[in-house]
């Protein structure tokens, strides 16, 4: 049985004031939420003070990137070890906007999400479609490489400190949520590659969040499929009532 895990991506939102606030406020109204994991991931400047008002709280943090380096010169980067230093449990790799806007590669993605395991923060490892390759009928190809090329070397041991994040690209950020059905047709898909590229235990082990403009009012559609376990929020986790409400819908 798998335990459902929301987490709230706050990408390059909130300000010192806010990030507090939203942490708190999720605190309070999540209390007594206890059958669904959930973490947030802030900007990094805001580890520290939202660690400190989710302390003593069941809600985790998690950054939203990290690099494979462990110290050194790499400027501007940030190590596993310094985000596990500011009480991150997860970190998000291979998000869409990470992979088209900065320009992230499947090799870079491996190594951090190798790196990150290593360092003892579990991933959540995003993939997805773009829209053109959804409309030229590549969406199983596309998300299959990325995920070969993202697992590629760990083994059946580290691979359960991972989360898969299905995230059609079309769909982030821009209200245009995938049906049920196309969710659960990816999401199973990836847990059969799963079966394929370790086994069946690990496979049905592993939990498969569904992301893009998911919101209060299409949360418990997606999460009846069988293969969604979970959900990756972005805009709709800025805001307490919807993010709470998303939560306790699952619960
Ligand atoms: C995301 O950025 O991971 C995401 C799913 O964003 P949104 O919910 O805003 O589509």
């Amino acid at each position: 049985m798998r335990k459902p895990f929301i987490a709230g991506n706050w990408k390059m939102n909130t300000n010192s004031a806010t990030a507090v606030a939203l942490a708190a406020g999720l605190v309070k109204e999540l209390e007594s939420v206890e059958t669904v994991d959930v973490a947030v991931c802030p900007p990094f400047v805001y580890l520290q003070s939202v660690a400190a008002a989710l302390s003593a709280s069941n809600i985790a943090m998690g950054a939203q990137d990290v690099y494979f380096e462990g110290n050194g010169a790499f400027t501007g980067e940030i190590s596993c070890e310094m985000l596990k230093d500011c009480s991150c449990s997860y970190v998000i790799l291979g998000h869409s906007e990470r992979r088209h806007v900065i320009g992230e590669t499947d090799e870079l993605i491996n190594k951090k999400l190798k790196a990150a395991i290593a360092g003892g923060l579990m991933p959540i490892f995003c993939v997805g479609e773009l829209l053109e390759e959804r409309d030229g009928g590549k969406t199983m190809e596309v998300v299959e490489s990325q995920v070969r090329k993202g697992l590629e070397g760990l083994c059946e041991e580290r691979i359960q400190a991972v989360t898969i994040a299905y995230e059609p690209v079309w769909a982030i950020g821009t209200g245009r949520t995938a049906t049920p059905e196309q969710a659960q047709e990816v999401h199973a898909m990836i847990r059969g590659l799963l079966e394929k590229m370790f086994d069946k235990t690990i496979a049905e082990s592993l939990r498969i969040q569904y992301g893009g403009s998911a919101k209060p009012g299409n949360t418990a559609e997606l999460m009846a499929q069988p293969d969604v376990d979970g959900l990756l929020v972005g805009g709709a986790s800025l805001k307490v009532d919807d993010f709470a409400q998303m939560v306790k819908t699952v619960a």
